[in-house]
């Protein structure tokens, strides 16, 4: 069955790089990763960066995304973007759900529900973020807390907008702190995620949604990662920064 689904290379900037230097990142990745054809290709870059980024991919394999939008449609919600906005400016996904939105931001999954509902209404395609903090994994609860996540995030969402959903299984203590999880680790989990697809929407949707693993992947641990039968691409935030490393992580996805 994997072999029926096309990875998604997905770099998450997070709060970096200056439009200046985005495009240059940009036009560089779009050099190195030319003829790659075997995934898809996402940057998820700063608001501010998604006019210069868009420029710059227009009509190449790469693919601009947001990291975060608003549920509202429009109105005063002061310092918020929402769904429609970035679609004019040509953006094609958006990363909802961040471990760091949810830490840091107040995110909630009944926000991110919301978010993710609002952003497939409007046609873009959402990275849904899930995964357990390190207590969670301690506690042995991670297919509890995951499944619970992926449960509540796609709260009504209807099975034939699943095609544009991708979900990212990104454990907290993965994230920026070099502790990749095992092949194995993120194999059982990306599967249990997989499992609570089938049983919300079934069988057939369970074996064509993406699920990419996150959370300190780079060129060194791609391929033994996106190996794994469950593993659909990954979602890379510090060796995204570096096009020749994000370059090496989709050639290890061809
Ligand atoms: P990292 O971040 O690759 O720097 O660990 C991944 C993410 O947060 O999506």
């Amino acid at each position: 069955n994997k072999a029926k689904r096309k990875p998604v290379i997905a770099g998450n900037w997070k709060m970096n790089m200056t439009p200046s230097k985005a495009e240059e990142a940009v036009k560089e990745t779009v050099e190195l990763t030319k003829g790659m054809d075997g995934c898809d290709i996402v940057l998820c870059v700063p608001f501010v960066d998604i006019r210069v980024a868009v420029r710059a991919t227009k009509d190449t394999q790469v693919k601009i995304g947001a990291q975060n939008v608003h549920f509202e449609k429009n109105g005063a919600f002061t310092g918020e973007i929402s769904a429609d906005m970035l679609c004019e400016c040509g953006v094609e996904y958006v990363i909802i759900g961040h471990s760091e939105r949810r830490q840091y931001f107040g995110e909630i999954d009944a926000t991110v529900n919301l978010r993710t509902k609002a952003a497939l209404k409007a046609g873009l395609k959402v990275i849904l973020c899930v995964g357990e903090i390190l207590a969670e994994r301690q506690a042995n609860i991670t297919a509890e807390i995951i499944s619970m996540q992926t449960k509540l995030d796609l709260a009504g969402v209807e099975a034939d907008e699943l095609k544009n959903l991708i979900i990212a299984y990104e454990p907290v203590w993965a994230i920026g702190t070099g502790l990749t999880a095992t092949p194995e680790q993120a194999d059982k989990a990306c599967g249990i995620i997989r499992n609570v697809i089938c049983g919300l929407y079934g069988k057939e949707a369970a074996e064509a949604i993406i699920i990419q693993y996150g959370g300190s992947m780079n060129d060194a641990n791609a391929a033994e990662l996106l190996a794994k039968e469950n593993v659909d691409g990954g979602l890379i935030g510090g060796a995204s920064l570096v096009p020749a490393k994000f370059t090496e992580i989709v050639k290890a996805a061809q």
